[in-house]
């Protein structure tokens, strides 16, 4: 796998479906449908994903087919019908506008995400972060909003058609140090975007390099969301400044930090290949720890075999297994969304067959606007059976490792499809949720002491 280097690092869009000869294999109208929905959803591969992932004799069904190129069942008959007719049309205005449309049916933003956890210091707030748990801040570079290719159901998928204008310049470096040196409660920095290794290593280290100085000693873990080791492997090994991006990492781990690279892998062919294999290497060589995380995607990863033969890839090559998602309530989730029922069965057995060192996997893990919530399992109380659902990240940090009880519900995937088992009760944080929406409540570490009087923290 020295063929290519970063020259070879093409992004194959919508609009160059044509270089792609393997998709000649699709029928006039899976085609068709190909280009309707790329209209609406973000699509990107590459050389690589089309060439060492996909195994072309299995598509449409191939998984990573189906993790990369837009399937027609993303959109409703009635949606599909519509694009696909103005793109036999030739309509290009008019695609555009239906494509809007639909987007915007589509949830773009779930989770409180937007309103909810935005970080201030002295007034001005940082759009570019994200504090939602006490201990690690959640940061997007401006040039790592996008990544090598991308996944069909990425809930991040606004942010790449453009609906949400996230902006932070570099200038914001420095009211992120700022408030990182009044929050020294903070130990984990989580870069992520997009992938935050679509940037060249010189612009990554402007954004590491000042959290290694003495007064963020807090900072104790440095931690970089990527899915660079399945998408574009060549990243570590043979782009111009792969050997500096190592020597970044060897660099953070010398001054005392660690740094953790959570990987994106969603099938266990991504780490099949050598390119994959040699880019976990060399990652553990310059000091690095690499934790996999994904969701659990129908179409994609939904069987336990294909989970416990993930985490077992992962653990061979002496990556951690971390979390397992549930989808998330956005975009086309009736496609690719796993009731929690299933997705707890699947889970279940696949953690069954593996040992502890891949235990080291939690989930299914729903990211829901209390915080990180672990189907447990499920139990009989009193003849009727419930999820055990259990708190393992809060934005109030005594929520967390807080069991909780929902009554069972097979069609139910997500949060808000679930009932509080006992009747004529609500779920413990509905209460302290409302009040932080309203303002009239925040976790202490959201408090900006000279905005206490002006305005709620977390309006
Ligand atoms: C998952 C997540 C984190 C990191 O949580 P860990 O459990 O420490 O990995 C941080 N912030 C947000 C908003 C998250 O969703
Ligand atoms: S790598 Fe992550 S951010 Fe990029 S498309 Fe996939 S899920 Fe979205």
């Amino acid at each position: 796998m020295t063929k290519r280097d970063r020259s070879s690092y093409r992004a194959i869009g919508r609009h160059h479906l044509a270089t792609i000869p393997q998709l000649e294999r699709l029928k006039h109208d899976q085609r068709l449908a190909l280009e309707a929905v790329s209209a609406v959803f973000p699509f990107r591969v590459n050389q690589y994903v089309v060439d060492e992932l996909i195994d072309w004799d299995d598509i449409p069904n191939d998984p990573i087919y189906q993790l990369t190129f837009p399937q027609a069942g993303m959109l409703s008959p009635a949606d599909l019908q519509r694009m696909v007719e103005c793109v036999r049309g030739r309509d290009r205005l008019q695609l555009a506008a239906e494509a809007r449309k639909i987007q915007m049916r589509l949830n773009p933003h779930p989770a409180g995400q937007l309103e909810l956890n935005v970080p201030e210091i002295d007034g001005r707030r940082l759009p570019g972060a994200q504090h939602k748990y006490r201990e690690t801040l959640l940061f997007f570079p401006s040039q790592g909003q996008t990544c090598h290719a991308y996944c069909t159901y990425c809930f991040r998928w606004p942010q790449f058609v453009g609906i949400r204008n996230l902006k932070f310049a570099a200038a914001e470096m420095e009211t992120l140090a700022r408030y990182l040196g009044a929050h020294t409660e903070v130990t984990d920095v989580l870069f992520t975007g997009g992938d935050p290794l679509i940037m060249s290593t010189k612009v990554l280290r402007s954004y590491i390099e000042p959290l290694l100085a003495p007064e963020f000693v807090h900072v104790a873990n440095i931690r970089i969301g990527t899915k660079s080791i399945s998408f574009w492997p060549l990243r570590f090994i043979s782009d111009p400044d792969a050997d500096d991006l190592l020597r970044l990492f060897s660099e953070v781990r010398r001054r005392g930090r660690q740094l953790a690279v959570m990987a994106h892998v969603s099938h266990p062919r991504e780490l099949k290949t050598p390119a994959a294999q040699e880019a976990i290497r060399r990652i553990r060589s310059a000091g690095a720890e690499i934790r996999c995380q994904s969701p659990l995607i129908r179409h994609i990863n939904d069987d336990a075999d294909t989970c416990a033969n993930l985490w077992q890839s992962q653990v061979r090559l002496g990556a951690i297994p971390y979390y397992i998602f549930v989808e998330r309530d956005t975009g086309p989730r009736h496609y690719f969304q796993v009731p929690l029922a299933r997705a707890l069965k699947i889970f279940s057995e696949a953690y069954s067959r593996v040992s502890g060192l891949a235990r080291t996997v939690r989930g299914p893990t729903m990211s829901t606007t209390p915080g990180k919530v672990l189907v447990a399992g499920t139990t009989d109380i009193g003849g009727d059976r419930a999820f055990v659902l259990k708190v393992i990240q809060g934005r109030d940090p005594s929520w967390v490792n807080r069991i909780f009880f929902a009554k069972f519900d097979a069609q139910a995937a997500w949060l808000n499809d679930l009932e509080p088992f006992f009747p004529g009760r609500e779920f413990f944080f509905a209460e302290p949720l409302r009040q932080m929406r309203r303002g009239l409540w925040a976790p202490p570490w959201a408090i900006d002491a000279d905005l206490e009087q002006s305005a709620p923290a977390l309006a």
